[in-house]
């Protein structure tokens, strides 16, 4: 039997506005913010309000609805970063390299000889977060 969604993870509550992130946008069916623990500068994650444990049980319609945001919001971090490209990610169920069980893509903003960090740390405090959403928020409002 496959793994059911547990709410109390800490993406849902995020979503419902009991634990802090730093934002970047939301819509009705998304929420863009940035990684605590960023891989590179600009690290940012985009999760559907969907509630989905990953890519393997999110209903096919939510999926398509949500896809957009993803695109937009890699966009804005490419533009935002002035990245060379970038590399998004998303993984499944713990053999998957899944930590957080809910659904959410990663988006990584590259450059030229620039390392992407392994995961697991350290968390970056939100005031040196904040200006990189800025950054982000610019590049979505400048469309
Ligand atoms: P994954 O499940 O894709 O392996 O990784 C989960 C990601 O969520 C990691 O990159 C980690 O740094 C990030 N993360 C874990 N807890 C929090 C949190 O409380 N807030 C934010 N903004 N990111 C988190």
């Amino acid at each position: 039997m496959s793994a059911s969604y547990d709410p109390q993870n800490i993406f849902a509550k995020i979503l419902r506005g009991e634990a802090p992130c730093v934002r970047v946008a939301e819509d009705e069916v998304s929420l863009a913010f940035m990684d605590i623990m960023p891989r590179t500068e600009g690290h940012t994650l985009v999760i559907p309000k969907t509630p989905a444990r990953n890519l393997l049980d999110i209903p096919a319609d939510d999926l398509a609805r949500f896809m957009p945001s993803v695109q937009k919001i890699a966009r804005a971090v490419k533009a935002g970063m002035a990245a060379e490209g970038l590399v998004v990610q998303q993984f499944n169920e713990l053999g998957g390299g899944q930590v957080v069980f809910h659904l959410h893509f990663h988006i990584l903003p590259r450059w030229p000889g620039v390392a992407i960090k392994p995961p697991g740390g350290p968390v970056v405090p939100p005031d040196r977060l904040e200006p990189y959403a800025a950054r982000i928020r610019a590049a979505l409002a400048a469309g």
